[in-house]
């Protein structure tokens, strides 16, 4: 059975770009005859608001979407919310750390960048840990809590970490060369969005992952997440990025471009999802 879902992350009201990704994730759970649910990923409490998670499930319903499960809504897998989850991302942090995948780093931003030789990929904004700065390998064998460190996963490096993605085919990332050892848990206590999202697309029983492409990488180190748990991961389904006038990859503060301005201007929901970029912005 079918089941996908909406994750919008609560920093900024939702612009275009997440309207047409998220229509075209809910077109996909209607088209199987699945189920769709809605998750707040609000852990990055520095960058997310209250009031954008409430706009994003008024804006999303406005548009016409439909959820059966989520934080307005409940459901068997409550609460749909990332900040009230933390024992259950604590508890995989434990699974991760007793299958020996992941370590402790007290590396700082600076250190990593120092110790670079190579640009990291343009794709990505978070540079390639450098394998020099591993620690041994039995560092943090035994921990039972995170602490006030980061954790980062150990890559398979120079391992190809293949997919077929329903929307733009087999793709391939190699470990240590495109992505390298990533943040699984932060030092302030906070799980890494890697974790988070594959933890609750476990727990709540995701079968096909819709999102932007953006996170097409992100997509190789969450497979090698499931593999280190020993579940089974979802099959994927990246949406095409919509490019702004200028060309550009809509952000979320992008000003003028959020649902609820084009709704402002007397747009329809149907407009807003269907018609041209080009004939919405003039
Ligand atoms: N919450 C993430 C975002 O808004 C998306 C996570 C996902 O779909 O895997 O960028």
């Amino acid at each position: 059975m079918y089941r996908g879902r909406l994750a919008p992350t609560p920093t900024g009201f939702l612009h275009l770009g997440h309207a047409r990704t998220f229509a075209l994730a809910a077109k996909r759970a209607q088209e199987a005859s699945g189920t769709l649910l809605y998750r707040t990923e609000d852990l990055d409490a520095s960058r997310c608001r209250p009031e954008f998670a409430a706009a994003a499930i008024e804006d999303l319903r406005w548009l016409g979407l439909k959820w059966t499960e989520g934080p307005d809504v409940g459901g068997p897998h409550a609460p749909y919310v990332q900040s009230q989850r933390l024992p259950w991302f604590h508890a995989v942090w434990q699974q991760l750390q007793a299958a020996g995948a992941v370590y402790p780093c007290d590396k700082s931003r600076q250190d990593v960048e120092r110790s670079l030789t190579a640009p990291h990929s343009e794709d990505d904004a978070e540079p390639i840990f450098p394998p020099a700065l591993r620690p041994a390998t039995d560092a943090g064998r035994g921990a039972r809590e995170p602490g006030l460190s980061n954790w980062r996963f150990r890559v398979p490096d120079g391992e190809a970490i293949a997919f077929d993605d329903a929307l733009q085919g087999p793709h391939s990332f190699v470990a240590g060369r495109d992505f390298g050892d990533f943040l699984i848990w932060r030092k302030d206590g906070f799980p890494s969005y890697e974790l988070a999202v594959v933890a609750d697309d476990h727990a709540m029983g995701i079968t096909e992952v819709v999102r932007g492409s953006d996170l097409l990488i992100s997509t190789a180190r969450q497979l090698l997440i499931y593999r280190a748990l020993g579940w089974t991961p979802p099959t994927w389904a990246h949406a095409t990025l919509v490019l702004d006038a200028a060309g550009k990859r809509m952000a979320k503060r992008s000003a003028g471009l959020s649902i609820r301005e084009f709704r402002a201007k007397g747009k329809t929901a149907v407009e807003v999802l269907q018609a041209p970029i080009s004939e919405l912005l003039s």
